[in-house]
This record gives structure tokens, sequence and C-alpha cells, in this order.
């Protein structure tokens, strides 16, 4: 059994930065001219560009406990420019002028982060390698296969089919059959990224009341448990808390994504593995693995683990059982069987917001001065960015590229209530898992549970 040597306290991350003592407390009642819930990305992206567009506004935001404590601080360090859901899915609902212009916007976002974390010293490890995808049996090749051809219809996407050799010389992971490459993603630290966005929007004179928890967003008013904060403009950006917030249990799930660092490799091991890029990996699993190589040559590698907690509920600080540990253990020694002696160092989790219709929205209503952005479902690091860019335009009122992309406004059906959500998100991921020991064992297809389960869930 592969332990980690520390385990939850917020995450790595924010391990190897130091944990911050909440700062600026609400002090009682207030009032603004806008306030936002939650400084994780999509909050603290959102102040960003308000404070740009309206100078002169009071700004607020409130977290119950720090910048970055949430998704933010823990995530995989994927600035990718994937667009949750698909685009084929968009191109269900929408023009398909639009939706290439969604992938585009997306693909700029990435390039935005860089320009604003260099334009104000924020040092973030950012390294703009690409992603690498790949596939390690006869199924997994098919779905690489079908996904480079998904990429011609959508060149936007800037995908490419490699060989075997070819993923070989980018990383070399152990029984690799093909892989597919995309240009635009870069790795990061994520909590240096949230520290420094929140120390940013601080200097342009946002206030950030953390230790400040929300109980109920109403149109014109947030309660929390330090007073009410009164505002024109209310946004909420709680992502995977959200089913905490009063009316809001059904809206999206928190699902779990949880996480191992390993300790640094040695310079040998590292030659072996030939992960001389920056590149972000993936496999084509189902239940699916993402990994980055760190800037002080670490791996850190995510996956979902156990997927959600009955009711809805949140995690508290990270905490992750010994089985999921174990489990990414297995995968990332599967890739790098060399490295089975090296140490886990820290292992964490953290949650996601998925709406029904497993699609990421943002939308702002003017009548009401009430907006949201989230339910990324897994990849927000990027898309937080395009999300709090485009709610701070609808706020300011300006019409722009952004306001018009086919995830605004989008409103997806409330998940069903418990125990069919428990029962129904549970089943899904079992069958998922079934579904990647089928094709381990040398089906030449994906597997038809997964077909099927892609169906019930909607993600097909
Ligand atoms: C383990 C893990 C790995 C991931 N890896 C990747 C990746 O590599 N790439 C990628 O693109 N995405 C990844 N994601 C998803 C990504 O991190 C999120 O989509 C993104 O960070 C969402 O940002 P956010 O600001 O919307 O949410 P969060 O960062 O979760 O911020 C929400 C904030 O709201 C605060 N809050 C919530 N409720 C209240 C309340 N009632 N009162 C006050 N404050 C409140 C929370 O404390 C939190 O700080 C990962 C997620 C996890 C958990």
């Amino acid at each position: 059994m592969t332990t980690a040597r520390a385990t939850g306290g917020v995450s790595f991350w924010w391990a190897d930065l130091g944990l911050p003592t909440p700062d600026d407390q609400l002090p009682g009642d207030a009032e603004a001219d806008v306030v936002i819930v939650g400084a994780g990305y999509t909050g603290l992206w959102t102040a960003y560009y308000l404070a740009e567009l309206l100078p002169d506004a009071d700004i607020r935001v409130v977290e119950q406990r720090f910048a970055g404590y949430g998704a933010s601080g823990r995530n995989g360090g994927w600035l990718s420019a994937s667009v949750t859901g698909g685009l084929d899915n968009y191109a269900r609902t929408h023009p398909r002028a639009d939706v290439a212009r969604f992938q585009v916007a997306m693909n700029d976002a990435v390039d935005e982060v860089v320009r604003v974390t260099q334009r104000h010293g924020i040092d973030a490890d950012i390294s703009k390698g690409g992603t690498l995808l790949v596939a390690r049996n006869a199924a997994q090749e098919g779905r690489a296969r079908a996904f480079a051809a998904m990429g011609e219809r959508w060149p936007e996407i800037g995908v490419r089919l490699l060989s075997r050799a070819e993923s070989d010389q980018r990383v070399r992971v152990a029984q690799a059959r093909a892989a597919v490459w995309e240009p635009h993603c870069a790795r990061i630290h994520p909590a240096k990224l949230a520290r420094g966005l929140a120390a940013t929007v601080r200097e342009r004179g946002v206030r950030i009341h953390e230790g400040t928890t929300v109980r109920t967003i109403a149109p014109g008013r947030v309660e929390t448990d330090r007073g009410t904060l009164r505002a024109r403009h209310v946004l909420r950006a709680t992502e995977g808390f959200t089913a905490g917030l009063a009316g809001e249990r059904r809206t999206w799930v928190p699902m779990n994504s949880s996480m191992i660092v390993t300790d640094p490799l040695p310079d040998t091991v590292w030659a072996e593995i030939g992960w001389g890029s920056d590149d972000t990996l993936e496999d084509f699993a189902h239940v699916y693995s993402y990994a980055q190589r760190t800037a002080d040559g670490r791996i850190a590698i995510g996956g979902r683990g156990n997927p959600y907690r009955f009711g809805s509920r949140t995690d508290l600080d990270g905490g992750i059982p010994d089985r999921t540990v174990e489990h990414l253990w297995e995968v990332l020694t599967g890739w790098f069987p060399m490295i089975r002696d090296v140490p886990v160092a820290h292992a964490w989790s953290g949650v996601l917001g998925v709406p029904r219709n497993w699609r990421a929205t943002l939308g702002y209503d003017a009548a009401t001065g009430q907006g949201w952005a989230g339910g990324y479902v897994g990849t927000g690091v990027t898309a937080a960015n395009l999300a709090g860019r485009t709610l701070a335009d609808l706020v300011a009122g300006e019409r722009t590229d952004r306001t018009t992309l086919p995830w605004v406004d989008q409103r997806a059906r409330r998940w069903e209530p418990e125990p069919m959500r428990w029962l129904g998100i549970h089943g899904l991921y079992r069958a998922y898992g079934l579904a990647d020991r089928i094709e381990a064992r040398g089906a030449r297809r994906t597997s038809r549970i997964a077909v099927v389960a892609n169906r019930i869930s909607g993600r097909d």
C-alpha cells in the first residue's frame, strides 16, 4: 500500500507556499457597487477586469476562507484551451461559426493569462508546452484517432495525431500506442497564480473580505456570517461549493478530483522518461488521469477517485481516502514503472462544479443585477479567465465578441434529488471504471458500457 507523506492541508501547492491567514474580514453591514462571492480564479478574474472597466467602482469579493482556497489552489495546473462539453456538443445547438469562435477565444485566454501575469510580475511557474494525450490500448487508440478526426473538423483546436515513435519523443509512457498533441496548454503552479491574482486585484483597489461566509445571495444583497453587504451587482463565483448556498443545492453537483505529487525525480529518471518539454500529459481512459511536470522536477497527477459525496457535501481542507492515493499511484507507475521507488510527497482533493448538461456557463441578468459563472467540470483554469472577463463586460454593459459566445446564458435543468443523484453518479463512474478494465484486457474498441454511460449522463 502506497501512502503519501502528507495529506490534505488544502493542497501541496499551498503547503509549498505556506497557508495564508484570512485577511480583511467583513467588519459588519456595508454597501458597495459590486459584490462577487468566491475568491477563486473566476471571482478574481471578474474583479480584475471590472476594476479595469469601472475604475471608480467599489468592488468587493467575499471569500469563506482565503483567496485560492477552492479548486483554484488545488488543481492540476493545466492552463488548457479545452472547451468544457466539447465543440461537437455545442454545434448541436449553436451556429458552427460561433462554436469555432469559442475555441479561438479559449486559445486566446491561455495567452491572456500568460500576458497578464507577465504584466503584473506574477510568477506562477507558467510554461506553455502543449498537451500530450496518450492511448495505451486498442480501444484508447480508437478514441485517439476519433479525436484527431474531430480535430480535422475543428482546425481551431490544432490537434495532431502522433505515432508511437513521435509520442515517445515527447514523453515515454509505457505501452503507448499512439497519441494526440494540442498546442494550446501551459503548465502553471495553481496557488501561485491565485495568490498573485489576489495581490494584483487588491493593488487595484478591490477589497477581498476573507474569512467571511455567504449564506444567501439575493438581488441587491448577500447575507454573510459577519453582516449584510448590499450592492447593485451581485455575482456568484462559488463553483463546486455552490450547493452550500440557500436554494442552490441541485444547481451544480460538487464532483471530487484528487491529486498526488511525487518528490523531485533524479535527473537519471527524467532522462529515462524523456519528458523534456513542459507538455501536460493525459491518457484516453474513461476515468482519465492528467499530469504535469512541476517547475521543481516532480510529477503531479490527478484523477477522479471517489467522485461524489452523498447530499452534495464538499470536502474539508483537501482530505483524501487512502484508496484514491493508491489508485493514482497505480496509474502513475503504470505510465512510468521506473519511478516505483520515488516517494509520494503529498496527496489532496478538491471539488469542481458539474451542471446537469456538463456545459460550463455564465450569465448576467441586468434587471436583477445578479450574475454567475462556473460549472467548468474540471477544465476551469483557463475558462475562468474568459468567464470572468465576459461577466465583467456584461456588468459594465459592454457588448463584445465575448458576450455572444455560445456558453453565455446556458441554462441546465437541476440535478435529480437524492438518493438518485448519488446512485446515478456512482453508477456512472463504476461503469466507466469497468469499461476501462475491459479495454485494458484487450477489447478492440470502446466498451458498450461507456457508450451507454455517456448517453445516460448526457455527456456525448
Ligand atoms: C484536484 C483538481 C484538479 C483540477 N485540475 C484542473 C486542471 O488541471 N485544469 C483545469 O482547467 N481545471 C482543473 N480543475 C478545475 C479548476 O481548478 C476549476 O474549474 C477552477 O479553479 C474553478 O475556479 P472557481 O474560481 O470557479 O472556483 P474555486 O476555485 O473553487 O473558487 C470558489 C471559491 O468560492 C468560495 N466560496 C464558496 N462558497 C462560498 C460561500 N458561501 N461564501 C464565501 N465564499 C465561498 C470558496 O472557498 C472558493 O475559494 C481541477 C479541480 C480540482 C479540484
